[in-house]
C-alpha cells in the first residue's frame, strides 16, 4: 500500500510499505479522509530522535472497517469510524479517569505521533479507539479528531467564566481556530473576538459566528480593547493557536485581571508571568495559564454529536494522497483556509 512517511528529520515520502495486519485487539481500517495539522509541521522540523522513523504520519482519522483483528467484534464490515488519536496507558491514575490526554507514563502517545498513522491505504489501530460516524461524511469527520476535540477540550477547561457578557479572544483561525469560534458560538454565550494574520482567515472566522474580527499586528491590542474595554476588564478567555512570542504579548495585554490564558499553538513563544515589585505585572492579577492537549475520548464523542446537529462543520480543502507533500508546503504557506483533508 502507499504511505507518507516521515523518513528523516524533515523529510516526507510517499513511499510503498506492506498493508499491516491487525493484531490481538486491533482494527485495520481502509483510511478514507486524513486532516493534516499544523503539528505535522512541527514533527516535520523535529530534530532527529524526538519521532520515531521512518513513520507514517497522520493523526486526524476517519476510515472503514476492513479486517478485525483476533478477540475483536462489534464492528461491522466497510463501517465508517472516527479514530480517538491518543494512546494513554490505559492504566494510571488519569487514564483511569479517562483522561488519556494527561496520561502519566506515554506523555505524547498518538496514532500518527508514535505510531504509524493515517496517511495511508490502511492503518490499524487498536480497536477501542474507534466511535462510530453515526452518518458524518469522512472528510468531514477526520478533522473532527484533532482541529474539533482540541479546542473543544480547551474551551471545556474554562467553560464556566465564558457566561453572558464575557468576551473569548481566539487567536489563529486555521485548522483549529474556525473549528474554536464555532464550538463558542454553539456552546457559550460569550462575545467572540476573532484575531488572525490573514484576511481570508478573518472572513472565515466571520462566517462560522465571530462577533468581531481584529487584525493581528501593532494595533490589534487596542482594537481587542475598544471591544473589551479597558484594563482591569478584558477578555475572560483567552484562546492562542498560534504562541509566538507576537500572539502571547496580545494575549496577557488583553486578558482580564482574573482571566485564562489557554495556550495551545506550538510556536514557541515566551510568556512571562510572575510579578517583580519595579512596575505593573507581565499578567494581570490572578490571571491563569493552561497548556491544553488534544482531549478525551467522552470529549470527542461529544465534538461528533455537536457535527451530527449540524452546529459544527470544518471548512475543508480535499486533495489525493499524492499531492500530501504539496498540501503541507500550503499548509506551510499559510494558504490553506479551514482544514486540508487528504484522501486516500
Ligand atoms: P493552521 O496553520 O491551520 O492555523 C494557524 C493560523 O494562525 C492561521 O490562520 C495563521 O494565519 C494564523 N497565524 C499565524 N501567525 C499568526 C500571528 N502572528 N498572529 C495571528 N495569527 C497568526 O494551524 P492548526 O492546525 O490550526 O494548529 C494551530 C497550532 O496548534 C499549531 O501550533 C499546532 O501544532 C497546535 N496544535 C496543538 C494541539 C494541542 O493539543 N495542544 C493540537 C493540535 C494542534
Ligand atoms: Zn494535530
Ligand atoms: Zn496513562
Amino acid at each position: 500500500m502507499r504511505a507518507i512517511q516521515l523518513t528523516a528529520p524533515g523529510t516526507l515520502e510517499l513511499v510503498e510499505v506492506p498493508t499491516p495486519t491487525p493484531g490481538p485487539g486491533e482494527v485495520l481500517l481502509a483510511m478514507a479522509a486524513v486532516g493534516a495539522c499544523h503539528s505535522d509541521l512541527h514533527i516535520l522540523d523535529a530534530p532527529a530522535g524526538v519521532f520515531p522513523t521512518p513513520m507514517t504520519l497522520g493523526h486526524e482519522i476517519a476510515g472503514r472497517v476492513a479486517q478485525l483483528g483476533p478477540g475483536v467484534s462489534g464492528w461491522s464490515d466497510g463501517e465508517a469510524v472516527a479514530v480517538y488519536g491518543i494512546l494513554g496507558c490505559g492504566r494510571c491514575r488519569a487514564c483511569l479517569r479517562g483522561r488519556e490526554n494527561q496520561c502519566r507514563t506515554v506523555p505524547v502517545g498518538g496514532i500518527g505521533l508514535s505510531r504509524d498513522g493515517g496517511l495511508a491505504d490502511h492503518v490499524v489501530v487498536p480497536a477501542d479507539r474507534l466511535l462510530p460516524l453515526g452518518g458524518l461524511d469522512p472528510v468531514q469527520a477526520a478533522p473532527l479528531t484533532d482541529a474539533g476535540l482540541t479546542p473543544y477540550h480547551a474551551i471545556s477547561l474554562s467553560r464556566d467564566a465564558l457566561r453572558p457578557g464575557t468576551c473569548c479572544v481566539v487567536i489563529g483561525i486555521g485548522g483549529l481556530g474556525h473549528m474554536a469560534v464555532q464550538i463558542l458560538a454553539a456552546t457559550t454565550a460569550t462575545t467572540i473576538i476573532a484575531v488572525d494574520t490573514s484576511d481570508a482567515a478573518l472572513r472565515l472566522a466571520k462566517r462560522m459566528g465571530a462577533h468581531h474580527t481584529v487584525q493581528a499586528g501593532p494595533a490589534a491590542v487596542e482594537q481587542i480593547r475598544e471591544l473589551t474595554g479597558p484594563a482591569p476588564d478584558g477578555a475572560e478567555v483567552v484562546l492562542d493557536f498560534v504562541c509566538v512570542d507576537a500572539t502571547l504579548a496580545t494575549a496577557r495585554q488583553v486578558v482580564s485581571t482574573g482571566g485564562q490564558l489557554t495556550l495551545v499553538g506550538l510556536g514557541g513563544g515566551t510568556l512571562p508571568m510572575t510579578p517583580t515589585a519595579e512596575g505593573p505585572p507581565p499578567v494581570p492579577l490572578e490571571t491563569g495559564a493552561v497548556i491544553p492537549f488534544w482531549g478525551t475520548r467522552a470529549e470527542l464523542a461529544e465534538v461528533i454529536a455537536l457535527a451530527r446537529q449540524g452546529l459544527l462543520r470544518a471548512e475543508v480543502q480535499t486533495f489525493p494522497l499524492s499531492e500530501t507533500v504539496q498540501a503541507y508546503q500550503q499548509l506551510r504557506d499559510g494558504q490553506i483556509h479551514g482544514r486540508a483533508v487528504l484522501v486516500p
